[in-house]
């Protein structure tokens, strides 16, 4: 192999792509203990959609279920892996401590009545920024936030009795946390494309491709924080949006050329990923926008049956009988 070759050929790309793409978040990965009530609490709760039901491939007896917006847009999906009788993690630093969710400037009111129904305790509503946010956890303790703001054009999904003005319109930011984040706040910046919005002592905000919600990512320094325990209720990865296959494979030569071990590309069937861990201790990965979640099922049966890859499909039996049921 022509090394030399391989070197212009990356830096020709490198400069025929320029800025750009990274484009915000795309999905964010968590542990659940019980699916039951993980379905229950982002379907029937926060109202967001069910988008597809499918199983961990490196772990087939697990669930892998999607919830998002009603294509299960990049930038709206959190995934969860409900694994049964995990330990609760604790959160903490070195970890995506807080999920953040964007709603209308004008839907607190309406979720803090809605969690109070559900009689799910919230925190709040609090000002940071130029926003105001309430806080509260899920069923296993993951971190959410709701952040207030009008710049957000996105439309959530439509669940009864949630007007359509309150959904949930996508993720706002994801919070890191650090007992220092100066290694991630370079790495993000020099590796990953982001620039600085906004900072307070604590707090840094950053993002990539457009300045919009969905595309931030909030740096929190906190020495006196240990480190978080991974379980159940705690962020297993963060994946951030590529467009296509030979931007990632453009970021994978990257991020090797600079020391950093990246996997092999693999194929999540909605979309292709590479995966490598930040230097400040949390797993992140490349996502590209497509294929996406249309690939396999139909707008209006979207995360209604049991998607497995085709390299599975032999033992759906097995994998079914093996699921819990919810
Ligand atoms: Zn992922």
């Amino acid at each position: 192999m022509n090394k030399t070759e391989d070197r212009v050929v990356w830096v020709a790309k490198d400069d025929a792509m320029k800025d750009q793409t990274i484009n915000g978040i795309h999905h964010i990965t968590a542990i659940a203990g019980s699916t039951q009530k993980n379905v229950r609490f982002y379907t029937e709760i926060l109202g967001l959609r069910l988008v597809k039901r499918t199983i961990n491939f490196d772990s087939p007896d697990t669930w892998h279920l999607y919830y998002g917006d009603e294509t299960g847009s990049p930038a709206s999906v959190i995934t969860f892996f409900p694994f049964r009788g995990v330990t609760r993690g604790k959160t903490g630093n070195r970890s995506l401590s807080n999920t953040l969710y964007s709603v209308g400037d004008s839907s607190l009111e309406f979720w803090m009545s809605r969690l109070k129904t559900y009689q799910v305790e919230y925190r709040g509503p609090f000002a940071r920024f130029d926003e105001k946010y309430i806080t509260f956890e899920d069923f296993d303790g993951l971190q959410i936030e709701l952040v207030a703001n009008s710049m957000d054009k996105r439309t959530g999904w439509r669940t009864p009795g949630i007007p359509a003005k309150h959904s949930i319109k996508g993720f706002f930011s994801a919070v890191l946390s650090y007992g220092s984040a100066e290694k991630t706040l370079d790495f993000l910046i020099n590796q990953l494309e982001h620039q600085v919005l906004e900072q307070t002592p604590e707090r840094i905000r950053l993002f990539s491709g457009d300045n919009k919600p969905g595309n931030y990512i909030d740096l929190l320094s906190r020495p006196s924080v240990p480190g978080h325990t991974p379980g159940s209720g705690q962020v297993h990865h963060l994946a951030f949006q590529v467009p296509d296959e030979q931007k990632q494979e453009a970021f994978k030569q990257k991020l090797e050329q600079n020391g950093v071990f990246t996997s092999r590309v693999m194929d999540r069937q909605y979309f292709k990923s590479i995966y490598f861990r930040e230097p400040g201790g949390v797993l992140f990965e490349l996502a590209t926008s497509g294929p996406g979640f249309l690939k396999d099922e139909s707008l209006e049966n979207l995360g209604t049956a049991l998607k497995l890859p085709p390299w599975l499909e032999t033992d759906r039996q097995s994998i079914e009988a093996n699921l819990d049921a919810f």
